[in-house]
């Protein structure tokens, strides 16, 4: 298993502050204001023309509680730099257009919003993209056609958690003078840092775990800086920036990161385990399972295995909207990284759009059922999936 340094984590994003007030207050203040007064035109001028450091106007990025946030992630991915977004496609459509002008290749399953923005938007601007479904270094490295493209993967992968083996593909970016972007957002910084094993940029949706109680949209790159120097160019000009009472939140809510990620971490773990040969379920996927095929690599490149898992109800696509149906505990509903349980089917949601085919090239069948274990009692989650799945798979029903 990578090292486990949540602990640290927690010390370091607990104690991040830029700002000591006058009050005492062991948090800062949210400054919440669009702009900025000067006493006078040549002060103005001179941070207009950089020659001071100031704030000029939120929306640029210059808003102390943004940039108390975004010191808050850098750490996180120990990062030099970090950047906060008003969503996850957000700072993903930023990175690619600052980053991916000279091509795009995509390896295995991705977001759903993601491939929309690079097949249906990014395409009819001229940027070329691939999608590779195999992690296979041959067809990725005969993929990466010219310098300056950008590679792009998440890992684990939804809904099979598919391991990206990053070191690897690291490796095969920077032989072709490509840059490699991981979107993180199921692993979290604490199971995974794919700065540390080579990876050039790192993106999340904030509103997953970072946020982690379904309250806030938000998104967030971590590079060095000056790979996030043209990231925030675009940004500001395609007015992607979050509120600072967002900020706020998403700050809050980093400091107990490392906690709750340990409790999703062990939940999902004692769930995987419960229900892995349970009767009606025929596969459970989840990293921590050494029956799981990523299993080897995930220990080697995460320091924990998450709180996502899929698993496979016997009888197809009905039986499995009947679990879903019968839970009590787990909320129907897309999304994921919450304090709350939820469960969605990928062929009637996520990955509805694509088609019975191209779903089962991805080996994504209709009966599989994708859990965000929460921190509710994993007795009590256990308990719930049970009897769901006992009342769908007894049914006597001849079509199911
Ligand atoms: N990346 C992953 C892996 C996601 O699951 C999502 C949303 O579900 C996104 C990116 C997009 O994030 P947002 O909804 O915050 O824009």
């Amino acid at each position: 298993m990578a090292t486990d340094d949540s602990k640290a984590q927690s010390t370091r994003i607990i104690h991040n502050r830029r700002h000591r007030d006058a009050f005492g207050s062991p948090y800062s203040p949210i400054y919440n204001t669009t702009t900025y007064q000067f006493p006078d035109t040549e002060s103005q001028l001179d941070v207009i023309e950089a020659r001071k450091p100031g704030y000029l106007y939120t929306r640029w990025g210059t808003n102390p509680t943004i940039q108390e946030l975004e010191q808050g992630l850098a750490a996180l991915e120990q990062a030099e730099a970090g950047l906060a977004f008003a969503s996850g496609m957000a700072a993903i459509s930023a990175t690619v257009l600052a980053h991916g002008q000279q091509g795009v290749v995509c390896i295995g399953d991705i977001y759903g919003g993601t491939q929309e923005l690079l097949a249906n938007h990014c395409r009819p601007l001229g940027i070329p993209v691939t999608f590779l479904l195999q992690a296979n270094a041959e067809d990725i490295e005969a993929s990466l056609t010219r310098p300056g493209m950008l590679l792009f993967c998440e890992t684990p992968a939804n809904p099979t958690l598919a391991i990206v083996n990053l070191r690897e593909i690291a490796g095969i970016a920077h032989k072709k003078e490509a840059l490699l972007a991981v979107d993180n957002t199921f692993a979290s910084p604490i199971n995974q840092r794919p700065l540390a094993l080579g990876a050039d940029l790192v993106l999340h949706s904030a509103t997953k775990y970072l946020g982690g109680h379904s309250d806030l949209t938000a998104g967030a790159l971590m590079a060095s800086a000056p790979l996030c120097e043209p990231v925030a160019a675009w940004r500001k000009n395609l007015g992607q920036l979050l509120s600072p009472e967002t900020a706020a939140l998403l700050s809050r809510s980093l400091r107990t990161l490392p906690v709750r990620i340990r409790q999703h971490n062990e939940n999902a773990m004692a769930v995987a385990r419960a229900m892995d040969g349970y009767p009606g379920v025929a596969t459970v996927l989840y990293p921590g399972l050494p029956s799981f095929p990523g299993h080897q690599l995930a220990q080697e490149q995460m320091s924990g295995f998450g709180g996502m898992m899929t698993i496979e109800i016997t009888g197809g696509r009905n039986v499995a909207a009947a679990v879903a149906d019968n839970l009590q505990i787990f909320l129907l509903a897309t999304s994921l990284g919450g304090v709350e349980s939820l469960v969605s089917q990928p062929s009637a949601t996520s990955h509805h759009a694509i088609g019975r085919e191209e779903r089962e090239k991805r080996g994504i069948s209709d009966g599989m059922l994708r859990l965000s274990i929460g921190l509710e009692d994993p007795e009590d989650l256990i308990a719930d999936l049970r009897q769901a799945t006992d009342r769908a798979t007894t049914h006597d029903d001849p079509s199911r």
